[in-house]
């Protein structure tokens, strides 16, 4: 009989695992409780691949010899409480995609900065006229690209619940760009679990592969010392130590791997601030480690044009720059974007709180911050915290409101910063809403 492979969510990465299953020739389902989106469910009824929607049907789905969960799933969703009464297996996309790949995997976690990492690492691929395709969280299933357009090189950009259904999957270059808490409440608060979760990463990896990581990180360097891995090591800072594949000198950015030595001029890096450099730092010892021409590598690091609502300039408006950086969404985010800026700023943040500890961003704001703007249906934590500490503060209900108090606030020189700290959903649809609502209304001003 045939196995049988039940497929848990429709989305992206649900659809390509249900193509790619159906394609070995399992006996597949897929099932998703709420709705699915047009273009999936026209993907799946072409292939002919069983679906439903609105609804698990447990006879349809405890029948399964294994589960791909989506990773948007949690934990305690009831029915994958079912599902691991009934001791049967769950896996993630990527897990499923693997078992038929011998493409060469590139794989970047982090608590922050992984979408751009990944970005520009494809980027530098692709320009380099390599046979790349972008998976995971950015880009499109790993599970239908290796069904039916298969490439010799993927960038794939991998959220801890996407690592937490890994078992027997191996990246050749994992690149850990640092940890800091976030998504605590699916990891039963216990900070230990959602490092454990990131180190996935490092799963299976020999000495043949390479683990890429930002060497200053406290919880990398101590989980590394407690878990000797045997996987080949090459960390990286701003500044040389012994050991460092990747670091600054004298306004120079240096790459050093088996494979020689890359040099190219700080000023020149396309990404700006010390959190882009990391970025770039990780994405060129991922490149010099797959031998790319070190021509090729400077003129990628020197020409990406960044990624949408990621530090990204908006306009200058007599004399104030514009700045999105609406994927903020956590404190650490922010601290970096302000640690960034060279000018004095006016900062709208707030939305949806996930437990902030607003001390993290204290000194920056005392320093650099000419008035805030709290953006959220509530402010009240914000306001215990900043009040008496900054002389200006102002609060909007709506991106309008926000950037027209930042447009009268703002002087000649400044910079206007979106960096709200905070999710979204109070007041938009996602991060995405609110950065382009925010680049509308400065357009309007
Ligand atoms: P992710 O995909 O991990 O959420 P993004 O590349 O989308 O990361 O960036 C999210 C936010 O984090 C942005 O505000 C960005 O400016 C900031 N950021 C980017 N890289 C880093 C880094 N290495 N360390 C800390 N913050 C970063």
């Amino acid at each position: 009989m045939k196995k049988r492979i039940v497929i848990l969510g429709g989305g992206e990465s649900g659809t390509g695992a249900a193509i790619l299953a159906q394609a070995k020739g399992f006996d597949t389902f897929l099932s998703d409780c709420s709705t699915i989106p047009d273009k999936y469910k026209e993907m799946l009824n072409s292939r002919q691949i069983h679906w439903e929607e609105g609804r698990h049907t447990e006879e349809l789905i405890l029948n399964a010899d294994e589960i791909i969960k989506s990773p948007g799933i949690p934990d305690k969703a009831p029915i994958i409480v079912k599902i691991k009464n009934e001791h049967i297996p769950i896996i993630s996309e990527i897990e499923f995609a693997g078992r038929y790949s011998t493409s060469k995997m590139i794989c970047i976690t982090g608590s922050n900065g992984k979408t751009t990492t990944t970005m520009l690492t494809y980027h530098i691929l692709q320009k380099t006229g390599l046979d790349v395709g972008l998976a995971g969280n950015v880009g499109n299933s790993l599970a239908l690209q290796v069904a039916e357009s298969p490439h010799e090189y993927y960038v794939i950009e991998l959220s801890s619940f996407q690592l937490d259904n890994m078992y027997n999957f191996k990246a050749d270059i994992a690149i850990l760009l640092n940890i800091t808490p976030d998504h605590l409440d699916r990891y039963q608060y216990e900070m230990q679990n959602y490092v454990n979760a990131k180190f996935r990463i490092i799963q299976n990896q020999t000495e043949k592969d390479a683990f890429v990581f930002w060497n200053d990180d406290p919880i990398i360097s101590r989980e590394i010392a407690k878990r000797d891995p045997k996987v080949t090591l090459y960390p990286f800072s701003t500044d040389y130590k012994p050991g460092m594949k990747g670091y600054t000198n004298n306004n120079q950015v240096i790459v050093e791997t088996s494979n020689g030595k890359f040099t190219m001029e700080q000023d020149l890096l396309a990404l700006t601030g010390t959190h882009n450099l990391y970025n770039s730092l990780a994405s060129g010892i991922a490149a010099k480690i797959i031998d790319i021409r070190n021509d090729k590598i400077r003129e990628s690091l020197s020409d990406f044009t960044g990624v949408e609502h990621r530090l990204e300039k908006v306009l200058r408006i007599r004399g104030v720059d514009y700045i999105n950086d609406s994927k903020a969404t956590n404190v650490n985010s922010c601290w970096y974007a302000l640690q960034s800026m060279n000018t004095k700023t006016v900062l709208i943040l707030g939305g949806t709180d996930k437990g902030n500890d607003y001390s993290e961003i204290e000194e920056l704001v005392k320093q650099k911050v000419r008035a805030l703007i709290f953006l959220g249906s509530d402010n009240s934590k914000l306001h215990s915290f900043f009040d008496g500490k900054i002389a200006q503060i102002e609060d909007a209900r709506s991106m309008e409101e926000a950037v027209t108090k930042a447009y009268h606030l703002a002087e000649k020189g400044d910079t206007v910063l979106l960096s709200p700290c905070c999710a979204s959903f109070d007041l938009f649809k996602n991060y995405e809403d609110r950065g382009e609502q925010f680049k509308v209304c400065v357009r309007n001003l």
